[in-house]
């Protein structure tokens, strides 16, 4: 090899880091730099991870870990298509990798769903973990009546944060006015509905059996519901089926129990919104009853023409995240994701020299926060393969990337710049009684990074 390799990374997620530490496992000096349009890293981890599953937020130990290697450096603040190019990061890099997650949720393309009262979940997960975009957004938690649409965890997320006394909150990291809102809370019914059985709900068993044991939880599961169609018992006696089978073992015991918690949680299955109603906001869902069709493993939703209307006075659509296109960069409309394959960037001409993808931009909102390790890898031995053919002449890298930014005016944090930050949420926990008191607002996290 004639130079230093010198790759940037999109995206200071789960992704990002464990492109990072892949890049790093290959021992050949491979200079990294990290780009996030946030002045905090961490992405998902630190804004998508609800706050009473601090375990599930252990990985920033080994992303940090990764920050302090040699050869790292961070640029915060920083937005790709706004203050750089893609184009630029190639110029200066030999190979960028696209990391920067998938934040947008795909909507439901219903009447009404534009109504106050009607929130894409991302939002409220957004809210409740302090992420700066969704900082000023508004949940009107007097209504007594929640419909969440979908069945996968992070519909469970906002069900047991609604669940959730401010007594258990007010001991997470949960952003401080989420804690304020959620105290006036008078949420009394929680319906996460399922367009199709409870054998196809993409809840972990883990996150399913944790609500039916939150004090405030009446869960509600029809007996009616859990009589599966052939297809769906041949999905459910299958080998690998491991945690459909816990699944259904969860349903059938929350089918049997009698709750006593102030708040009813259903489980309603082969459902369909077709419209939300209401008088200048949300006040009713129209449901469609669907069956299944098809085999199995590969069953859908079919509208079987009955409909029924429920009382709601808050709708969060929790049917799963899409990316954003990048200028310059191929996407999959369809998908919300970049065009590629085993992570080489691929446009109609075929793969983009240097150009990479990982993480929910290029496979789509799926898995857990681990997957990403794997997913990365893959990318990252595509690189490698590609290394010798891109590092032919040196690339300015991190230093050439500075001046650029400097140049522009960008106001870059770097990796001492956010521990000041963290150490400075982490003392307004100590104060407050919990690990962090997150900042939600961008200026007041540089007004302790450059303080
Ligand atoms: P998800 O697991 O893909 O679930 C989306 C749900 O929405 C499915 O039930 C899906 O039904 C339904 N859906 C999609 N389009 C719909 C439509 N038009 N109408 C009605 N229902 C629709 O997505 P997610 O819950 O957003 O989670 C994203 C990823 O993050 C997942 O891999 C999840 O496991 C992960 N995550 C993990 C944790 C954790 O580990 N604790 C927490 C949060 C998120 P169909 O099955 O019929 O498509």
């Amino acid at each position: 090899m004639t130079a230093v390799p010198r790759v940037v990374i999109v995206g200071a997620g789960p992704g990002g880091f464990y492109a990072a530490e892949a890049l790093f496992d290959l021992g050949l000096g491979v200079e990294v730099s990290m780009i996030d349009r946030l002045p905090s890293p961490f992405g998902l981890v630190r804004s998508g991870v609800a706050p009473d599953h601090p375990n599930l937020k252990k990985p920033i130990e080994t992303y940090d870990a990764i920050a302090r290697q040699p050869g790292f450096r961070y640029f915060g603040n920083v937005e790709v298509g706004r203050d750089v190019s893609v184009d630029e990061l190639l110029q200066v890099h030999h190979a960028v990798v696209l990391c920067y997650g998938a934040p947008r949720d795909t909507g439901l393309g219903i009447p009404g769903e534009t109504l106050p009262g009607s929130h894409a979940a991302t939002e409220f997960v957004g809210w409740y973990n302090g992420h700066p975009d969704y900082r000023d957004c508004h949940f009107d938690l007097t209504q007594e009546s929640v419909v969440i649409v979908g069945q996968g965890n992070v519909a469970l997320d906002v069900a047991r944060i609604l669940l959730h006394g401010v007594d258990e909150l007010r001991k997470t990291d949960i952003a401080e006015h989420a804690l304020d809102a959620l105290a006036a809370s008078r949420v009394r019914e929680i319906r996460i509905v399922g367009r199709r059985g409870p054998a196809q709900a993409k809840f972990t068993s883990r996150e399913l059996g944790e609500i039916g044991v939150l004090p405030a939880a009446d869960v509600r599961v029809s007996p009616a519901d859990l009589m599966l169609n052939p297809a769906s018992r041949e999905e459910a006696a299958a080998r690998t089926s491991v945690n459909l089978k816990k699944n259904l073992g969860i349903f059938a015991r929350y089918a049997l129990s009698v709750g006593s918690g102030p708040v009813a949680c259903y489980f309603n299955f082969l459902e369909s919104p077709l419209e939300i109603g209401g008088d200048g906001r949300v006040e009713r869902i129209t449901l469609g009853k669907n069956r299944l069709e098809g085999e199995p493993f590969a069953q859908r939703a079919v509208a079987t023409g009955a409909a029924r209307e429920v009382g709601c006075g808050l709708m969060f659509r929790a049917v799963g995240y899409r990316g954003d296109a990048l200028p310059g960069v191929p996407f999959d409309e369809r998908r919300g994701v970049v065009h590629c394959e085993s992570g080489r960037v691929i446009s109609d001409a075929g793969p983009m020299s240097g150009l990479y993808a990982a993480g929910w931009i290029k496979r789509g909102a799926t898995g857990i926060i681990g997957t990403n390790r794997a997913c990365s890898g893959e990318t990252v031995e595509a690189l490698a393969a590609d290394l010798p053919g891109l590092v032919q002449a040196p690339r300015g890298g991190a230093v050439a990337l500075a001046g650029l930014l400097e140049g522009r005016g960008v106001r870059t944090v770097d990796y001492p710049a956010w521990l000041r930050i963290d150490a400075e949420e982490v003392r307004r926990g100590r104060i407050a009684g919990c690990p962090r008191r997150k900042f939600t607002r961008v200026d007041d996290m540089l007004g302790v990074a450059f303080a």
